[in-house]
C-alpha cells in the first residue's frame, strides 16, 4: 500500500467499518472478509460484513459467519444501505471493478467513506482511497496477512482470524498446487498453522461436505455433458435450467466442475457456461500462458486472472453463447496448440 503511513493513521482510532466483496462469494472472497473483520474488531472497530448476495454452505462455517449481512435479504435491505451511507470506511475485498457487486454498487459509491481496495485480480477501477492491489497475490487472503504483518499487528493474528485467511489461500490457489503457490504462500501457511489452525479441518469442511445429490450431478455432468474439442485442446460443459432444478443444484454445486476438464492430457482451456435466471454465467480454466482472461474480456465482457477467468452474457441466451464461444476457437486455434503438453 502506497500510503501505508496515512492508512496507519486512519484505522488508529476507533471507526464504524463496512467490508464488502464481490457477488456469490468465494473462500477467499468470504475469508479474506472474515479475517479483516476479526483483525479490525480486536482494534477497537465496529465492523459489519455485507456481501451482495448469499454463498454455498461449504463456506459459512468461518468464524463470524453469523454476523455476515446479505444485501438480497429484503427484509433488512433498507437498513443495510443506511449501514452504507452512513459508515466512515468500507474496504472492498477480492474484486476492484464495482460490477462485481452488482446492485450493491450504486450505495457504495454514493457513500461519503473512506473506501479501500484490496484485490489481486487484474484491470482494477480507480474507486478507492487506499489500495493494496498485486496481481501476483494468491489470494486476497494473503494480502490481509500481509497487511496485517505491515501494520505492525502480527501478535493479533489468532486461530479464528487463521482459519478464515487458510480458507482463502487453500481455495484461490487450488489446495497449493497452482502457479501463483510461491514460497511466500507457504511461510504465511507455516505461520497460519502455528496459530493452531487446524488445517485438515478446513479442508474438509470445503471439500469434503458434498451431498449424495450434487455427487449424481457431478457424475451427470462429468459423464454426459462433457464436449470434448481435441482438435482446439478446449473441453466444455453446457448445464441448463432444467438439469440445475432436475438435480436440486444449490448455489455453489457447479463451482469447481470446469476444473475437470483440465484433468484430460492435453486439454489447455476448460469452459463451463451455466444457464441463471437472469443471464448465462460462463467459467474459464486453463493452463500454462494462455490467458482466459483476454479471452473472457475480449468476446464476453469479462475478467478475471491469466489461468482463472469468468463472465456473464446477457440477452445471447444459452445457445448463443455456445455459438459464440465455439465462433472464436478458430481464432485462438494456433496459441491453443503451441502451449507446451
Ligand atoms: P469463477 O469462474 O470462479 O466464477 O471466476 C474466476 C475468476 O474470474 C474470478 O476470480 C473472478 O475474478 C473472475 N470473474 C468471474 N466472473 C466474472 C465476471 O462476470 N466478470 C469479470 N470481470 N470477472 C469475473
Ligand atoms: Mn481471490
Amino acid at each position: 500500500m502506497q500510503n501505508l503511513d496515512a492508512f496507519r493513521t486512519l484505522i488508529s482510532t476507533p471507526k464504524n467499518i463496512v467490508i464488502t466483496t464481490h457477488y456469490k462469494p468465494d473462500a477467499d472472497a468470504l475469508g479474506s472478509s472474515l479475517g479483516l473483520a476479526g483483525y479490525l474488531k480486536k482494534k477497537g472497530h465496529k465492523v459489519t460484513v455485507i456481501t451482495p448476495s448469499d454463498y454455498p454452505k461449504f463456506i459459512a462455517w468461518m468464524p463470524g459467519n453469523e454476523e455476515v449481512i446479505n444485501y438480497e435479504d429484503y427484509r433488512t435491505q433498507k437498513k443495510t444501505q443506511q449501514i452504507i451511507a452512513s459508515c466512515d470506511i468500507i474496504f472492498c475485498l477480492d474484486f476492484s471493478v464495482m460490477d462485481r457487486i452488482e446492485a450493491m454498487a450504486q450505495y457504495v459509491l454514493a457513500s461519503k467513506a473512506i473506501k479501500v481496495m484490496i484485490d489481486h485480480h487484474t484491470f482494477p477501477e480507480s474507486f478507492a482511497d487506499f489500495v493494496y492491489h498485486d496481481t501476483h497475490a494468491a489470494a486476497t487472503a494473503q494480502l490481509i496477512f500481509q497487511l496485517i504483518v505491515l501494520l505492525g499487528d502480527k501478535d493479533l493474528l489468532d486461530e479464528a482470524i487463521g482459519e478464515c485467511l487458510y480458507a482463502g489461500l487453500m481455495t484461490d490457489t487450488g489446495s497449493f498446487r497452482h502457479p501463483c503457490t510461491t514460497p511466500e504462500v507457504h511461510r504465511i501457511v507455516a505461520d497460519i498453522m502455528e496459530l493452531g489452525v487446524n488445517t485438515n479441518l478446513v479442508h474438509r469442511r470445503v471439500y469434503d461436505c458434498t451431498s449424495f445429490e450434487r455427487l449424481r450431478f457431478l457424475g451427470y455432468i462429468l459423464g454426459q455433458k462433457m464436449v470434448v474439442l481435441p482438435e482446439y485442446r478446449v473441453a466444455y460443459f453446457v448445464i441448463t435450467a432444467e438439469e440445475q432444478k432436475r438435480f436440486h443444484s444449490q448455489t455453489g454445486d457447479t463451482e469447481g466442475i470446469v476444473n475437470y476438464g483440465l484433468q484430460i492430457d492435453g486439454i489447455v482451456m476448460s469452459v463451463i457456461i451455466v444457464e441463471r435466471p437472469d443471464a448465462v454465467k460462463m467459467s474459464f480454466r486453463s493452463v500454462e500462458e494462455f490467458p482466459v482472461n483476454r479471452l473472457a474480456s475480449a468476446h464476453f465482457n469479462g475478467g478475471g486472472h491469466k489461468n482463472a477467468s469468468g463472465a456473464k452474457t446477457v440477452g445471447l441466451g444459452l445457445q448463443g453463447t455456445i455459438d459464440k464461444l465455439l465462433s472464436i476457437l478458430p481464432s485462438y486455434k494456433e496459441e491453443l496448440l503451441a502451449v507446451p503438453n
